[in-house]
């Protein structure tokens, strides 16, 4: 990596005629803020020297081209919801956060699109669909709060990403600030294009190494008609698993697919303190279809229901849509209530692999004596695997994870898959990238970083290391 230097009392002094001395932080306590994401483990904490609250693309501009001049490592972060160490200084230096960066500028019903700045919460873009009548379809559980632009960076799943995509098929152009400090469009509100390289699907999920997101330009869509979501209860994970791929492949285009299996029920259970349904014998698939009509979406839920009874399970429910939710997006805090020491896999396979990858992960896991608890995207093949000491000691745990992390992916990698799904490699994950992407392919990633970002100022140290 690049040689860093320290930021004086004089890049202060510069930082401030920029930003304001209003939007700049050298306080110790709110420095703390920023030295992590949602990873809190002590490993990956690191302190910055000192933090930017830039309110427009321009001021962004001048404190790259100063980062650059000076070479002062910077880490661009939105709300720090991440959970792979993106936004994590891992080099001190400057974090520059889009917090102050957080407008809608336009919505568009007509023209079916919105126009917001990188620090506003992807809820808020969600309402203000809403408000007239629309729909933004980007769904993170993180939703409340996380940040639009950082959901650009990441390319954030989600979700309703089975029907609508991820953050990348949402994204019709973006306001960027180049690793050098130029300002520019990348990308354009078209339906089609083939004019060049198509530069914004390259700094989406970029992680911030490529370029610093300003303001996105985002689809909208009709909101559906009628909606329902279903609760079908398998007695047993394959079954579960079996009945993703019938569901898909029966043309009712679900909008969600997402998988609990009965250890995750039982954790949020005691975590909610209510009874969860079949919470003693069940794993869960939640269903949700979008119709035009009631009529159509009832004739949808009777073939879901058909297909997940024909495939083994116990009861299809039709809860409130809210209750069902609140289970699902009260995963990570009550993995968190029942242990703070945990790693959370993010991999991603074909999904008719999905039963082998779901299988092998945590065969692997209760081979070596660890704890784990399964959630999945499973209409995109993606599977959240939270792995957790249980009766490993203290001691034995870094040791134990690498060897759980490096037997799991020895088998994803075969299959097809890959690392991460949808929350990025980070500082994490850069090992295991390392170790199993292709040289070729890596190579041709560090000549783009290179090419772009000559002086490696830009989030240096993620996703893979460069030399100058
Ligand atoms: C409870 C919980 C549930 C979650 N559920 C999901 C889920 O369902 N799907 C999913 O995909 N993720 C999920 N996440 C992970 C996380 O919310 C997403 O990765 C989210 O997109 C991060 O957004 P952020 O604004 O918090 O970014 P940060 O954590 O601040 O940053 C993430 C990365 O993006 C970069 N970055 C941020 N903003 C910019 C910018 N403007 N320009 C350039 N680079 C930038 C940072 O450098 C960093 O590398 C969840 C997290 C939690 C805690």
């Amino acid at each position: 990596m690049g040689k860093y230097n320290k930021v004086t009392a004089g890049i202060l002094e510069e930082l401030k005629g920029i930003v304001g001395a209003e939007n700049i932080t050298v306080d110790e306590k709110k420095l703390k803020d920023y030295s992590h994401d949602e990873v809190m483990d002590p490993h990956y904490i690191y302190m910055p020297e000192v933090v930017v609250f830039p309110e427009t693309a321009e001021q962004i501009a001048q404190v790259v081209k100063l980062a650059n001049r000076e070479l002062i490592p910077l880490v661009p972060r939105g709300a720090g919801t991440g959970l792979s160490c993106g936004a994590t200084p891992i080099y001190g230096g400057i974090v520059l956060t889009t917090d102050k960066l957080n407008k809608i500028i336009k919505v568009d019903a007509d023209n079916l699109y919105i126009e917001a700045e990188a620090g506003v919460l992807t809820g808020d873009v969600q309402k203000a669909a809403n408000d007239v009548g629309l729909y933004y379809p980007g769904d993170p559980c993180s939703g409340d709060s996380c940040f639009i632009g950082g959901n650009v960076a990441t390319n954030a799943g989600g979700n309703k990403a089975v029907k609508y995509g991820t953050t990348r098929h949402q994204v019709y152009s973006m306001e960027v600030v180049t690793p050098t400090g130029e300002i520019t469009v990348l990308g354009g509100r078209l339906a089609k294009c083939s004019t060049g390289y198509a530069l914004e699907q390259l700094v989406i999920g970029s992680e911030g190494t490529l370029g610093i997101i300003t303001k996105v330009t985002l689809k909208l869509a009709p909101q559906p008609p009628s909606v329902v979501d279903l609760l079908a209860i398998f007695p047993d994970i394959d079954s579960a698993i079996a009945a993703v791929t019938k569901v898909i492949k029966a043309g009712v285009k679900p909008t969600c697919v997402e998988f609990m299996d009965g250890r995750a029920i039982r954790c949020v259970e005691v975590y909610l303190k209510e009874k969860l349904p079949h919470s003693e014998d069940g794993n869960y698939l939640i269903i949700q279809v979008e119709a035009e009509n009631d009529e159509e979406l009832d004739d949808k839920a009777a073939k879901i229901d058909e297909l997940c009874t024909e495939n083994n399970a116990i009861e299809v429910l039709m809860p409130e849509s809210e209750k069902i939710w609140k289970i699902r997006k009260s995963v990570a805090e009550a993995f968190r209530h029942e242990s703070l020491v945990q790693s959370n896999e993010d991999a991603v396979v074909p999904l008719d692999q999905l039963p082998s990858a779901m299988k092998a992960m945590v065969g692997i896991c209760e081979k070596h004596d660890a704890v784990a608890r399964v959630v999945s995207h499973a209409g995109d093949g993606n599977i959240h695997l939270c792995i957790m000491p249980g009766t490993i000691s203290a001691e034995q745990w870094e040791e134990k994870l690498a060897a759980i992390q490096d037997e799991i992916y020895a088998v994803i990698y075969p299959l097809g898959g890959r690392l991460s799904g949808e929350h990025g490699i980070g500082y994490k994950k850069k090992h295991l990238l390392g170790k199993y992407t292709d040289p070729v392919e890596l190579d041709m990633m560090r000549a783009i970083k290179k090419a772009l970002d000559p002086n490696l100022i830009l989030n240096p140290g993620k996703l893979f290391d460069v030399q100058q």
